[in-house]
């Protein structure tokens, strides 16, 4: 999948409609449109990374450090940093990533049993 034919691209452009809950220079997040528990946030880098195999070792640290900054403000946001949450971030076909983009899932507001299936 290239940018141009990207969905997560194409909300950070702004030409798909999302419920956008953060944003600065490197990541963006929003709701994710069929969430799984109370809170499900997508935090997406602004850069088109496909996925955790293609993620720069160096020229990435950053965006890196600012996906879990992010999710660690965003679950205060949603007051459930104290109950528990789980952020999850699939890779490729045996790990379920449906969309060719590097995200961040931050789920929580109920209780989880590992794994998921
Ligand atoms: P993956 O399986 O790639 O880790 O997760 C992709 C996630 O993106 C899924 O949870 C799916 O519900 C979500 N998703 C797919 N298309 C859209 C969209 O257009 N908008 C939003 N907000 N979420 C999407
Ligand atoms: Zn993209």
């Amino acid at each position: 999948m290239t940018e141009t034919d990207c969905i997560f691209c194409k909300i950070i452009q702004g030409e798909i409609p999302s419920t956008t809950v953060h944003d600065d220079e490197l990541v963006t997040a929003f709701r994710d449109i069929n969430p799984v528990a109370p809170t499900h946030i997508l935090i997406v880098p602004k850069k088109h990374i496909e996925d955790n195999n293609a993620f720069e070792a160096g020229a990435d640290d950053a965006v890196a450090a600012r996906l879990f900054a992010v999710a660690k403000q965003l679950a205060q946001a949603e007051g459930i940093a104290e109950s528990g949450y789980r952020l999850i971030m699939n890779c490729g076909s045996d790990g379920g990533q449906e969309i060719q983009h590097l995200h961040l899932h931050l789920i929580g507001g109920r209780k989880m049993q590992y794994p998921m299936g």
